[in-house]
């Protein structure tokens, strides 16, 4: 007991003398603020409200980082403190820029502080240091950390897009078929890359197909429209009799009257096929109207179907042989659905 009331009177002291710090630190410009706290998703509250200095954010050290599995140890006696994730220790003194890094000198560009007793860290400088993601969203006024698709969700606005990707054909409705390869097997894959990646953004999806199934032509446009999904994206690879023909088209109904998102099924086929073509470096054949396509008349929602590449073009075949083109693919249709809604 007598223990516990003398740490009390040398922390009353400490915060005391640190305060005078703080006061110093004040005139160098430590501004209140409001900024709020995302950890994987979710709104923290803490203890002291963050402060910034020179639009560095600091926040509480224990509260935050313990949410990532890091102990702070302080030393009030000797205003420093050290932060210990794994093997990875971050010693830090109050009041000054100098830490170290297992021992290794580091600068931050600001500070820590005491704030009526809790110590308030640089969080990006810390954050970094312990490869937690951060990012600041200035819509929100938010600090944001953690798992990067929440992160993305988040500073996106919160609102959860939802995408459906139609892998053409299925079952014993191969499509086109070229050296051996199925069409509908190269859809798919390119379909489920497509999906991943576009859920590690944050975007919530749904398949026509997630296996070697024959699906109905308006089952799959009424899957979108059911969910109201954000848009339709049914993948496709190409055939022509002329050998010489490759390329990457577009196709979209004309009469379309969708708009989401300030799009079109137009202006969403613009913007894939312009991405694409670029990324893939195929040729830009454009975007092709098309009235006779089930899928694309059906969907109430902005809808194209990508026709990659020409599986009847010998080049173009081995390219669409090789994952890491299949990928590649994946990469650029979900860079351009980003575009396409965050625009
Ligand atoms: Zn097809």
């Amino acid at each position: 007991m007598k223990k516990v009331t003398l740490s009390v009177i040398i922390s009353v002291v400490l915060v005391l003398c640190l305060g005078s710090l703080c006061v110093c630190a004040s005139a160098a410009g430590v501004v209140t603020t409001n900024v709020g706290f995302f950890i994987n998703g979710n709104r923290i509250s803490l203890e002291r409200d963050p402060v910034a200095i020179n639009g560095r954010i600091l926040a509480p050290a224990r509260t935050v980082f313990a949410n990532f599995g890091a102990r702070v140890d302080w030393y009030p006696e000797k205003g420093y403190f050290n932060i210990v994730k794994g093997n990875t220790v971050i010693s830090m003194t109050i009041g000054q820029n100098a830490a170290k890094v297992n021992n290794v000198s580091m600068q931050s560009e600001v500070p820590p502080i005491l704030e009526r007793g809790t110590v308030m860290v640089p969080v990006r400088f810390v954050a970094e240091i312990l490869n937690i993601p951060v990012d600041w969203d200035s819509v929100n006024n938010a600090v944001l950390m953690g798992n990067r698709n929440e992160i993305a969700s988040i500073s996106r606005g919160e609102k959860k897009y939802i995408v459906v990707i139609d892998p053409g054909h299925g079952g014993w409705e191969t499509g086109a078929a070229y050296g051996g390869i199925k069409e509908k097997d190269l859809n798919l894959d390119i379909s489920l890359k497509l999906k991943a990646l576009l859920q590690a953004e944050g975007i919530t999806v749904h398949m026509t197909r997630s296996s070697d199934t024959r699906v109905g032509l308006s089952q799959r446009a009424e899957l979108a429209n059911r969910l109201n999904a954000d848009m339709f994206i049914s993948i496709h690879n190409n055939a022509s009799t002329t050998p010489g023909v490759a390329g990457t088209m577009t196709l979209y109904y004309p009469y379309s009257t969708a708009y989401k998102n300030n799009l079109s099924s137009k202006t969403l086929a613009s913007i894939v096929q312009n991405e694409v073509s670029r990324s893939l470096g195929s040729r830009n054949i454009g975007i092709i109207q098309r009235t006779d396509l089930t899928v694309l008349r059906v969907a109430k929602v902005p809808a194209v179907l990508v026709e990659v590449g020409y599986m009847s073009n010998s080049n173009e075949l081995n390219k669409l042989k090789n994952d890491a083109y299949r990928q590649k693919a994946a990469e650029t249709i979900k860079n351009a659905i980003i575009k396409a809604l965050y625009k």
